[in-house]
């Protein structure tokens, strides 16, 4: 059934949600991918979304959402502040209201465009300790957002109870490893494929991916 519907994924141009862009372009008819500009550490994210966006053929949306830069000041909108994760509190990296506020646009956009399925890679498993990446927030806001606007939103979440080792082999199994791998951006420091090789993005990354290759015998290099 869903093959007859549109989808809107929010979209970084990073592993998860370009995972989540060619898992939403084999499960809907039609895709529209949105990029929010929230004057990123790396405005380079937003250049690879743009190109990832273009390769794929996906139309693409880029938002300008400065105001959260204005109000959630965070190691990911300021160059002042440090990426650290310290015991017992949310990672400096954290945005307060990101996501309830990506996915909200994202539904008044997809509303717009006729999209009522709405796609984020947040994810549960390999928790930062983000609120607003948990199961609970999703379902709670899918409701909220039918409320709001009278229209059946669904809100999917495919990467939510996956680590990073299966989100690599989920990339693999949609046939995108190798994209996936070589052109999308994690990294906090703004180095595409494997990244600085140093931050807690790129460790993340890189753990996830040393596992799912060790898992498949070493037969992806
Ligand atoms: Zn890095």
């Amino acid at each position: 059934m869903l093959k007859h519907e549109k989808a809107v994924v929010v979209f970084s141009g990073g592993q998860d949600s370009t995972t989540c862009l060619f898992w939403a372009k084999q499960t809907f008819k039609d895709v529209i991918a949105v990029t929010f500009n929230y004057g990123q550490r790396h405005s380079a994210e937003i250049e690879v979304a743009k190109e990832i966006a273009a390769d794929l053929q996906v139309p693409h949306h880029v938002l300008d959402m400065g105001l959260l830069n204005q109000l959630a000041p965070s190691a990911l909108t300021r160059s002042n502040i440090d990426i650290e994760i310290k015991e017992g509190e949310l990672p400096s990296t954290f945005v307060e209201g990101r996501n309830l506020l990506f996915l909200s646009f994202a539904a008044i956009l997809g509303k717009q465009a006729g999209a009522r399925h709405i796609v984020t890679g947040v994810c549960e498993t390999d928790f930062s300790g983000y609120p607003d990446c948990r199961d609970s927030f999703v379902k709670s806001l899918n409701v909220t957002l039918n409320l709001s606007m009278d229209h059946e939103f669904v809100i999917h979440t495919p990467l939510m109870w996956l680590d990073k080792k299966e989100t690599w082999k989920l990339a693999d199994e949609l046939g995108a490893f190798d994209y996936v791998r070589e052109r999308t951006l994690t990294c906090y420091n703004g180095l595409k494929g494997s990244g600085c090789g140093e931050c807690p993005a790129c460790t993340l990354r890189q753990n996830g991916l040393d596992q799912y290759i060790e898992e498949k015998g070493g037969s992806v290099q």
